[in-house]
């Protein structure tokens, strides 16, 4: 029997790509060091935050998903019941689960979350649904909780990815996540929590959907109390789902493209 956690927190950076390694980022250079992950891990294809946090929400590929920029809020997600999202499992196996969906990007909400019952979805900028999300964590205590910040892509297409400016929003979005984890520790849940910051893409130029490296490369690390400290795994966003459901002793989907990576938990 693996360990399950009661807790666990996913902070979604839009755009991030790998670019940490030039910035500062304190907060996500501390969980490299106390955690797993991968520094370099691969996104899908193609590099857009539909067809990518499709995947990761979802545990298969774009083109099994279906999910487009074009289709998410227009069609929403239509496959649940072939391949359900990771919120429908934890409804499935925890039915009494509190769930929590705070994206600033809120297509993810109205084209995927919104299908799921009970699942509290705010939406907002990275700093106020930053706060909204740290009273939500204090006040509730959540057993899943999505964040997802927009800031960093934002900027990124704004004044191109890897600028000077765009690494000055990224140190500031590492600034979020660690409120956030902040929170989990206020909250007492901290030793029961596995804590998660990665990104759906980087971009190059002032944009992305392509598969360059400054695209395809994404960070992934994770820290919790079975998590081995320093483990790194060659990774895809695809397995996603599958860590968050083994750390919730949530059974993977059988039709999951994706495992949990080895030796990311000691037991
Ligand atoms: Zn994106």
């Amino acid at each position: 029997m693996s360990y399950t956690y009661s807790h666990v927190v996913l902070v979604g950076i839009d755009g991030a790509g790998i670019f940490f390694k030039n910035a500062k980022t304190p907060f996500i250079r501390k969980m490299f060091a106390e955690g797993a992950g991968t520094e370099k891990g691969l996104t899908v294809f193609p590099t857009e935050s539909a067809q990518c946090w499709g995947t990761m929400l979802i545990g298969v590929m774009p083109e099994v998903h279906g999910l487009t920029m074009q289709n998410i809020t227009a069609d929403k997600y239509t496959k649940r019941a072939e391949h359900p999202d990771i919120f429908s499992l934890i409804k499935k196996y925890r039915p009494e689960a509190k769930t929590g969906s705070f994206c600033h990007w809120n297509d993810i909400n109205v084209g995927i979350v919104d299908g799921v019952e009970g699942v509290v979805t705010k939406r907002g900028q990275d700093e106020p649904l930053t706060e909204k999300a740290c009273e939500y964590i204090k006040a509730e205590k959540p057993d899943f909780l999505f964040v997802h910040l927009d800031s960093v892509d934002d900027a990124g297409h704004g004044c191109g990815y890897n600028t000077e400016k765009y690494l000055k929003q990224l140190d500031i979005a590492d600034g979020y996540a660690e409120r956030i984890y902040n929170a989990v520790r206020e909250a007492g849940i901290a030793d029961d929590t596995l804590f998660i910051v990665t990104t759906d893409h980087g971009g190059t130029g002032g944009s992305h959907g392509g598969w360059s490296d400054d695209e395809k490369y994404v960070f992934f690390v994770m820290t919790g109390k079975t998590v081995v400290k320093g483990a790194r795994a060659d990774m895809n966003v695809i397995s996603i789902p599958a860590i968050i459901a083994h750390a919730l002793g949530i059974p993977a989907d059988p039709l999951w493209q994706s495992s949990v990576p080895d030796g990311f938990f000691s037991e």
